[in-house]
């Protein structure tokens, strides 16, 4: 939507995700001495204990370079209210829910047609945000989309692309000025969360192999899930599988190899 900001004054927000790339564009627009105000994140709750520290180190850097601290966004309830606790309150998903033997809470795990979480706990805080920066100032809003990711460009600004810094040389990047996330991006190719159903099967081979306390929680949240929803697509970790099932399939790997 188009906002009238009651100022002129130009506002700079820079979003990120913790990632490779937003971490390079945050790190590259601090060395070009580029103007920044704000730098937002939205924490889903659910981030490796790598990111948090990651975060905590960009934030530090921030904070003596320019007096700013990282702004946290969170939902207020998190992932797991959400996934198991949420009330529906809307008389056609009651009575569905009703209709199928459902609990009248919580949206369970994400899916392909209901992809609940990116929404509540990233976009539209993000969003939000940058709406109300935008309804005060004339904002431009700075978003770390790599060169060979131009295509999920909208309309913020992206200066990667602009610079044509492409996914490998973002990651360089950051290496090369010690921002390593503790080895994550060593281990997996992508580092958002750990619970994700969207991840491929061989993320989640390793982080049961590498985080096997994460791992743990989440046979607990799937064993939850599938309590709440049975063998519906929201007690449904992903397509065929179970989280329990995977656990089952890993270890019976292990033992063959
Ligand atoms: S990383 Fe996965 S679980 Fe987390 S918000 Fe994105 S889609 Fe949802």
């Amino acid at each position: 939507m188009k906002q009238n900001p009651t100022s002129e004054k130009a506002f700079h927000a820079v979003s990120v995700s913790g990632g490779k790339d937003s971490t390079a564009l945050l790190l590259m627009m601090l060395e070009r001495n580029m103007p920044i105000d704000c730098v937002l994140w939205a924490d889903t709750g659910m981030e490796f204990p790598e990111m948090y520290r990651h975060i905590a180190r960009l934030d530090q850097t921030l904070f003596a370079e320019r007096g700013l601290h990282i702004t946290k966004l969170k939902h207020p309830k998190g992932f797991e209210w959400l996934m198991f606790d949420e009330p529906k309150t809307k008389p056609t998903a009651i009575q569905r829910r009703v209709e199928n033997g459902l609990p009248l809470t919580g949206n369970g795990w994400p899916g392909i047609a209901v992809r609940w979480c990116t929404g509540q706990l990233k976009t539209h805080l993000i969003s939000k945000a940058v709406n109300q920066i935008k309804g005060k100032y004339r904002a431009l809003h700075y978003v770390g989309i790599a060169y060979d990711e131009r295509k999920r460009c909208k309309s913020e600004v992206y200066p990667l692309v602009e610079w044509h810094i492409t996914e490998a040389q973002a990651l360089a990047y950051c290496y090369a000025h010690g921002y390593d996330w503790d080895g994550l991006y060593e281990i997996y190719h992508r580092c958002s969360c750990w619970c994700c159903p969207f991840q491929r099967i061989s993320e989640l081979r390793k982080l049961r192999t590498h985080h096997p306390e994460l791992w743990q929680k989440l046979l607990r949240m799937d064993e939850r899930a599938v309590q709440m929803f049975g063998t519906t697509p929201l007690g449904t970790f992903r397509k065929g599988y179970t989280v329990q099932t995977l656990d089952q399939r890993f270890a019976e790997e292990e033992r063959s190899t």
